[in-house]
């Protein structure tokens, strides 16, 4: 009792201890996480090629940074898909 942390925190709570970019696309702000291999220790889906990825693979993770909950919209992508994103052609 009697110890408060009471702490007024600005910014959006980070996300785990790695350096996050702000990257600007065409459609809209991203927050971009980069993981080395030894922090990705579980299998994602990437949404851009719809393959595995799996743990010990340096990969990205992005979410929107234009809506609050933005954190919760968290994406892991394979680097290269994530730098190929919007130029994906007509073939889905
Ligand atoms: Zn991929």
């Amino acid at each position: 009792m009697g110890r408060k942390n009471k702490r007024v925190e600005h910014a959006p709570r980070p996300i785990g201890g790695n350096s996050t970019e702000t990257e600007s696309h065409s459609d809209g702000e991203w927050h971009v996480r980069k993981l080395t291999g030894s922090s990705a220790t579980k299998t994602y889906r990437c949404p851009g090629c719809d393959q595995e990825i799996r743990p010990a693979t340096p990969h990205i993770v992005a979410w929107p940074a234009d809506i609050p909950q933005g954190a919760d919209e968290r994406r892991h992508w394979h680097t290269p898909c994530w730098g190929k994103r919007l130029h994906r052609g007509p073939r889905g």
